[in-house]
């Protein structure tokens, strides 16, 4: 059971939602699907007597389809859709100002850690990282300053799970906001506002999108005064989505569900399958009952997600030959499409980080990250067997 499938309107069931919030037929023509609506521009009837839209960046009827379905999806009272996830993480950022503290996990997307430290840090915004799983710690690092709170979880790549919902009260105890990066679970297997966040962003890109053939982000909240203050700065910074973009995650939020339940279930089946192997030495996924988070991830999660780590018993170069040697498991970085991707964080996605920071957060030359894809599992498995036995052995 996923996606809050106990609501008791049969109506209002996530997968049903999926299939039609947002997406009357046009009133128009009937069209079933909603249209691409490809116009910079709309006829006003008399000067300012427009019929709900001007120009295409202030709102477009492709893109509010998209933004009412993924409200929806996140049981959340406002969307808002951007031209990709760092511009929907830098909405949130515009609502800052100099001399503003904002306190994030200290495993946040590569992206996220950027754009914080390398973007708004020269306006005067300081940030601290912390292990956001030490809640003590996380207390320690708010203060008066504190504006925000930043939150991931599962996070990126060793599958750390954070609890939402201590996060929140400890973000209102400091009258902070608590904003969640919802990427990696998706709304199908969690939904941050229920826990008591106030915002949740999301890199659509990835498993909403689904089929990685777009770049796009989005905002979702219930407060009437951020989604105001969201719509003013996609307005006025304009990182909007293109219509086309839209339709293509409408297109992929249909599915969402059903892709989500294949790349759990696969993903469990060789989480399991690589815990016993000879030349693996841990496995991070949250539905392992060895993982460390397992129990709040069984509370907090409707379902264990598409993401496994590994660690190779292998040196950097070890690691790099056998992530060259799979045929059916790509190499590339993102994640979240029905393709099954691999990488290696300490010479791709973190190979920013200096070594010894790096081995000291867990991301060992061995690790392995997989975005599990919906192929048949027994051809990745067996991709992954034959990969190891052509760079290991
Ligand atoms: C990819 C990603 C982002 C950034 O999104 P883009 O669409 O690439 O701009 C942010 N957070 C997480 C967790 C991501 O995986």
């Amino acid at each position: 059971m996923s996606g809050n499938d106990d609501a008791d309107d049969a109506a209002d069931r996530f997968q049903t939602r999926a299939i039609h919030a947002g997406q009357a037929p046009d009133s128009e023509t009937g069209a079933l699907m909603t249209p691409i609506f490809a116009n910079s521009t709309y006829v006003q009837d008399g000067p300012g007597d427009h019929r709900g839209y001007e120009y295409s960046r202030t709102g477009n009827p492709t893109r509010t389809d998209l933004e009412a379905n993924l409200a929806s999806l996140e049981g959340g009272e406002h969307g808002r859709a951007f031209a990709s996830g760092m511009a929907a993480i830098n909405t949130v950022l515009n609502l800052l100002a100099a001399g503003d503290h904002v306190v994030a996990g200290d495993d946040v997307y590569g992206g996220t850690h950027r754009i914080f430290t390398q973007v708004y840090e020269d306006y005067d915004i300081d940030f601290d990282f912390v292990d956001t799983t030490d809640h003590d710690a996380v207390r320690e690092a708010m203060g008066e300053a504190t504006e925000l709170l930043w939150v991931e979880t599962p996070t990126n790549p060793l599958l750390n799970v954070n609890d939402i919902g201590a996060l929140a009260d400890i973000a209102h105890e400091h009258d902070a906001l608590c904003a969640v990066d919802n990427t990696f679970a998706t709304p199908y297997l969690q939904r941050p506002l229920e826990f008591g966040a106030d915002i949740v962003s999301h890199s659509l890109t990835k498993y909403l999108g689904g089929h990685s053939d777009l770049v796009a982000g989005a905002l979702i909240t219930d407060d009437d005064d951020l989604d105001e203050q969201f719509g003013f700065y996609q307005n006025s910074v304009g990182a909007t989505p293109s219509p086309f973009d839209c339709f293509l995650v409408l297109r992929g939020t249909k599915t969402l569900g059903v892709r989500m339940d294949r790349h759990c279930e696969t993903a469990m089946e060789l989480a399991a399958w690589l815990a016993d192997h000879e030349h693996v030495s841990q496995v991070h996924y949250p539905g392992l009952e060895s993982h460390p988070d397992h129990e709040l991830a069984a509370a907090q999660m409707d379902g264990f997600g598409g993401m496994v780590s590994f660690e190779l018993d292998a040196t950097l170069e070890a690691a790099s030959a056998f992530v060259e040697e799979t045929d059916v498991f790509t190499l590339a970085e993102s994640l979240g499409g029905v393709e099954s991707l691999i990488e290696q964080p300490a010479a791709m996605t973190h190979a920013a980080i200096p070594k010894a920071e790096r081995e000291a957060a867990g991301l060992t030359d061995g690790l392995i990250r997989a975005s599990i894809g919906v192929e048949h599992v027994d051809d990745l498995k067996a991709d992954l067997q034959q990969a190891i036995e052509a760079a290991l052995q």
